[in-house]
């Protein structure tokens, strides 16, 4: 039996799980929180990783989730030295994801000697995207010099529940023009266009496009400047309002969690109803433009935790768009499994290198 371990590792935290390959099945799974925070007994990750491997010493490969890959990541990769800065050299892009995604690899290299590491980036499924769809109406040199493009994220769950739909469906993954919403705390959406993704709502970081927990998504690029003037605010702090502070939380001014949201519009708050409004809608104008983009769609995957579990959110969203349509799209509910996914592309990896 192959054990694949999976390691998602955050600033503060370490989520795993462990997979016996090739069936799939989850033998045990956690998280390792506060790390680093004052009053911690987890003084950093190498503290945090070596609690988890004390409980599970024999594994066969260590698969970890890496957020941005760039355009120089395209497919999961076997870690070695050069792999290592690579990972760096995209933190540019990704300072809040790539440097602790890298602290969870450098402590298992330390703590695992000669066990295979994998890196699994959230960005690769999106490198078919067409140049019409990556780059940006900015002077073209920022996409050449700066490597200024949508690069798209979430990439495994969209590509994870797109197989499923297939499955599930009995029908070609090559053959079906799918669009999958991911709608978590952070939320996007993909064009699957037989097997592919052609277009994706997330762009150069995970702010663009639909709106979030607490990520305002797509607003007019002037408002960047008018705001910072307007509160003389510097760009760390414009960041910090446009991705801490807006989505649902900031319009709501309550939470940015969808279901204290639906009892509370329910319970007749209006700023809680307009907050659940604008989150639907804004996913239903993406649905049609990727219909569009396709020329049809086939069907409609809703996953993660609003997704999966706020039938009212997926009924709002699918409102009135199918009745244009020639033929109406299927629409699933498939629970995500971000971790199934990179254990299954880890145990490929080693695999082809053996
Ligand atoms: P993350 O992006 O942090 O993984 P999740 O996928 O857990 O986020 O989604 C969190 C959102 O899902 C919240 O808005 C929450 O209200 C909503 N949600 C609704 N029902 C559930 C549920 N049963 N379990 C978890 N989250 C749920």
């Amino acid at each position: 039996m192959t054990k694949i371990l999976v390691i998602n590792s955050g600033s503060s935290s370490i989520k795993y799980k462990l997979f016996a390959m090739p069936a799939g099945i989850e033998i045990s799974g956690g998280v390792i929180e506060r790390i680093g925070e004052k009053g911690s007994a987890v003084p950093d990750h190498h503290a945090g990783l070596k609690i988890i491997l004390e409980k599970h010493n024999s594994v066969s490969a260590v698969g970890h989730r890496v957020v941005h890959g760039a355009e120089k990541f395209q497919r999961p990769v076997l870690i070695d030295q050069a792999v290592i800065r690579e990972i760096k050299k995209c933190s540019s892009i990704a300072p809040l994801h790539n440097p602790a995604n890298l602290m969870g690899i450098l402590a298992c290299k330390k703590l695992l000697p000669g066990v295979p590491q994998v890196a699994v980036f959230d960005t690769a499924f999106h490198h078919t995207l067409a140049d019409y769809a990556y780059t940006y109406g900015l002077p073209y040199e920022y996409y050449k010099k700066y490597g200024i493009r949508k690069y798209g994220f979430h990439g495994t769950s969209h590509e994870y529940v797109a197989m499923e739909a297939a499955r599930i469906l009995r029908r070609p993954l090559e053959k079906l023009k799918i669009i999958t919403c991911h709608l978590g705390n952070g939320c996007s959406i993909t064009a699957v266009h037989y097997g592919k993704s052609v277009d994706t709502s997330m762009g150069f970081t995970p702010l663009e496009g639909l709106v979030m927990g607490t990520r305002c998504g797509d607003i007019d690029p002037a408002l960047v400047g008018y705001i910072m003037r307007l509160k003389k605010i510097n760009s760390e702090a414009l960041d910090d309002l446009m991705n801490k502070a807006s989505g649902l939380k900031g319009i709501s001014g309550i939470s940015n969690d969808m279901r204290i949201l639906e009892k509370k519009a329910a319970a007749g708050d209006s700023r809680a109803r307009l907050a659940i409004d604008i989150f639907a809608y804004r996913i239903k104008k993406y649905i049609g433009a990727y219909t569009a983009v396709m020329g049809g769609c086939d069907v409609v995957v809703f996953t993660a935790g609003i997704g999966e579990h706020q039938a009212m959110v997926r009924k709002r969203a699918c409102a009135g768009i199918f009745s244009c349509m020639k033929k109406t799209p299927k629409v699933l509910v498939i629970p995500t499994n971000e971790e199934l996914m990179i254990a299954r592309q880890t145990n490929k990896v080693i695999k082809n290198n053996h």
